[in-house]
């Protein structure tokens, strides 16, 4: 691991203007993604701006009925089970719990896994010479490689890496929005924008600036969204990445669907709110063939490589069980 310096700013203008004035400071939150790539050599800074001293662990209702704000150093255990996400957003709360393991999700930060890089297995190797990711300009690894892991929609010719995260892709189902703060003061990112997908610049992965630092994710109120699942499929029933999850609501009346809300986890470069399987089941009765033919419509652009061309299928099997079993709730 390179030698850095260490500082643990009082507030979060200090905390901005330490990152603001080195290009190669990091925030530090709960570092359970940041110190891996420390010790791996692919993150190197300079110093880190331990920030988990700020007051921003707070879980709180917005005026007005509006919704819910949620700090950026709420750990991942605290929200799963913070009763207003429990009762309100069930999707956040499966999700945030099928990821990692219970010691990681105690440290783990909202702020930090909306920054999680990919788990691509060449991202992680400084020894293997081809990753655009960590390297621009040197090749993607994974395209000829063992690419099971990988993206099949909206990849690009540089990078098939796909976004971890099992909290962002319930987040992008819920049209979350990322606050966040910068020397030009604060704004507000919807979470479609916050993650980018590769094109040609794969070594980006969020339209956050480096020194901006993310205070809170804010959820609009959805009534229908205590209707809502998330489901993970992978290797393994616990401590494993999504091959493919979907976290899914549906606006039902008199057996129809008035929206659905849909998101993808484990096909992309970012969470993908599956806008084609949305249109289509606006309007639809309730039933299998329906959520199939959604399916079938988001999936159509997808493209497969020599390992993960299966993702296909079990992304369109995953949607409909999703669906079927929001459906089935009282
Ligand atoms: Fe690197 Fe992306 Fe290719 Fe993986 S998929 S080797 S992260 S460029």
């Amino acid at each position: 691991m390179n030698p850095f310096d260490y500082s643990r700013p009082p507030d979060w203008q200090a905390a901005v203007n330490s990152v603001a004035t080195d290009a190669q400071a990091k925030f530090l939150g709960g570092g359970t993604n940041l110190i891996d790539l420390m010790k791996m050599g692919v993150e190197t800074p300079d110093r880190l701006v331990d920030i988990n001293r700020l007051p921003l662990a707070q879980v709180e209702e917005l005026p007005g009925n509006t919704g819910i704000r949620i700090g950026a150093l709420v750990r991942n255990s605290d929200l799963a089970e913070h009763p207003l996400i429990t009762a309100r957003y069930p999707v956040l709360s499966e999700a945030l719990l099928s990821g990692a393991s219970p010691q990681l999700r105690n440290l783990a930060t909202t702020g930090g896994n909306l920054l999680q890089r990919t788990r691509c297995y060449y991202f992680y190797d400084p020894a293997f010479p081809m990753c655009n990711k960590r390297n621009p300009g040197s090749g993607c690894g994974a395209l000829e490689g063992y690419n099971r892991i990988h993206a099949i929609l909206g990849q690009s010719e540089q990078c098939i890496a796909t976004h971890p995260s099992d909290m962002c892709v319930a987040l992008a189902m819920l049209d979350a929005v990322v606050r966040v703060q910068g020397p030009a003061g604060e704004r507000a990112i919807p979470i479609a924008n916050f993650h980018r997908l590769p094109g040609i610049t794969p070594n980006v992965d969020t339209n956050l600036q480096t020194n901006e630092l993310i205070t809170a994710v804010d959820l609009p109120a959805i009534p229908f969204a205590t209707r809502s699942h998330y489901l993970k499929v992978r290797d393994r029933a616990s401590y494993a990445f999504a091959l493919v999850s979907v976290a899914a609501a549906l606006e039902l009346e008199n057996g129809m669907i008035k929206s659905a809300r849909i998101a993808l986890g484990g096909v992309a470069h970012k969470p993908w709110r599956a806008a084609k399987a949305e249109q289509a089941l606006a309007g639809k009765k309730v039933e299998a063939a329906a959520f199939s033919a959604a399916a079938d419509a988001e999936l159509a652009a997808a493209k497969g490589y020599q390992y993960n061309s299966f993702k296909i299928e079990l992304a369109k099997r995953a949607i409909v069980q999703a669906l079927t079993t929001v459906a089935a709730l009282p």
